[in-house]
């Protein structure tokens, strides 16, 4: 097939937007509805609706296979099963985290009296460098959260030495990386324990919903018992806890999406496929490439755009395309620490991170997943083509007070 190279008109130089709707980053993938519609009604007949019925089990049944693990404890979101593992570890003092991940990954921290240390991520890897790790022990480090930014293992089995040689726990945030493995075996199976989310933008949802997996045994029955208020029996409470649950529909939901868990690997994977031809030979932009020697989920499409060699930056880029109604996204613009409350709780310079600061002004995610067919991948790669060959022009509409504006709105409605 040759792909077509032919420039388009741009809506930030006057024309009409490409896509008359807007194609999100994140749009929900979801499984076959009349199974789903089954699985919802059967909950509503037999009023189990939470507290551990049959689908939830076999929810966390499944996941626990993906997971290479025995324990599965599904939770409400992710945020919560990090609070809770991280908590059921006994981290305490500092725990080392990079700065480049969602804001959770720092939040679930700090929302316990923790300080999050902020590690840098390597360049190539986007995720956290395990050099950086070891400089940043201290006598009141109790542990390392490792993130497998964009579904990319991060560096485990060098973090894992690095644990074991401190004695510090090692828990995973693997809310991107469902279905990936590292080394042949699966992301879920590596440290004390890893967390997966299964929100509404994740690979696999639930709507909302989360877990936790770990091999530890001990650990599972601390994480359960944590996740239902401490509860061991009626009227019998043994520990602290707090409400953790994944509702009987969330895990119907989740069970259900899970089933086309290979569909959406499939068209993530074509789609992949298709921006990395498309994207071919564009001055400045690179595709973030993921490392096929193991297995991944294509649920992020990333960009690298450098500015100096495209001609126009990141954030210009994202402004075109947002003319055109497609809603690239930042990920993860700014990085953690230059998000409150850490921003205002460390003075400047507490943190070197170069490797972060630089990522965070040049990548963007493209959309991706079930709602992108191949044509709409063939008109972004277009869009994008044609916005580094007309940098200049480009460079001075997208800059006027119009266009910032259009964005400004646009970044508003996507906080809800
Ligand atoms: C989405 C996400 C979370 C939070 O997951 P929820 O299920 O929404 O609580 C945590 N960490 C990372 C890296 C994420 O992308």
């Amino acid at each position: 097939m040759t792909l077509d190279r032919t420039l388009r008109p741009l809506a930030v130089l006057g024309s009409q937007p490409a896509f008359a709707e807007p194609l999100h980053v994140g749009r929900p993938n979801m499984g076959d509805p009349v199974r789903m519609l089954e699985r919802i009604s059967d909950v509503i007949d037999t009023r189990r609706l939470t507290n551990g019925g049959p689908y939830l089990e076999e929810f966390e049944r499944r996941i626990a296979a993906l997971a290479g693990v025995d324990h599965c404890v599904a939770m409400a979101n992710a945020t919560i099963g990090l609070e809770i593992a991280i908590r059921a570890l006994g981290m305490a003092g500092e725990v080392i985290l990079p700065s480049f991940t969602f804001i959770a990954t720092a939040h679930v921290l700090q929302w316990q009296g923790i300080t999050p240390v902020f590690c840098d991520i390597g360049r190539d890897t986007y995720t956290i460098d395990p050099a950086a790790v070891e400089r940043l022990i201290t006598p009141r480090t109790t542990g390392i959260i490792g993130v497998h930014l964009y579904g990319q293992p991060c560096a485990v089995d060098r973090l894992a030495e690095i644990a074991a040689e401190h004695g510090l726990r090692l828990l995973f945030d693997s809310a991107h990386a469902l279905g990936c493995s590292y080394g042949g075996r699966p992301v879920g199976s590596f440290g004390d324990a890893e967390v997966f989310s299964f929100h509404a933008t994740k690979f696999v949802n639930s709507m909302e919903g989360g877990a936790v997996v770990t091999a530890d045994a001990n650990l599972a029955d601390n994480l359960r018992l944590m996740r239902n208020f401490g509860f061991t029996f009626y009227d019998r409470v043994s520990a602290l806890g707090i409400n953790g649950k994944m509702s009987e529909m969330s895990a119907a939901v989740g069970l259900t999406n899970l089933e086309s868990m290979d569909a959406f690997i499939s068209v993530n994977r074509s789609n992949y496929e298709r921006y990395r031809q498309g994207l071919e030979g564009i001055s400045g932009i690179r595709l973030v490439v993921s490392d096929e020697s193991d297995k991944r989920n294509y649920q992020y499409v990333v960009i690298d755009v450098d500015e100096t060699a495209a001609g126009l930056s990141r954030d210009t880029l994202q402004a075109v395309l947002w003319a055109e109604n497609v809603l690239a996204r930042r990920y993860f613009y700014p990085g953690c620490h230059r998000s409150e409350p850490y921003r205002s709780m460390f003075p400047t310079g507490t943190w070197t991170l170069p490797e972060t600061e630089r990522a965070a002004s040049r990548v963007l995610s493209l959309p991706t997943g079930q709602a992108v067919d191949l044509d709409a991948v063939d008109t972004i790669c277009s869009l994008i083509r044609s916005a580094v060959a007309l940098a200049p022009a480009v460079r001075s509409a997208a800059d006027t007070r119009l266009y910032r504006e259009a964005l400004t709105i646009h970044d508003a409605s996507q906080l809800a």
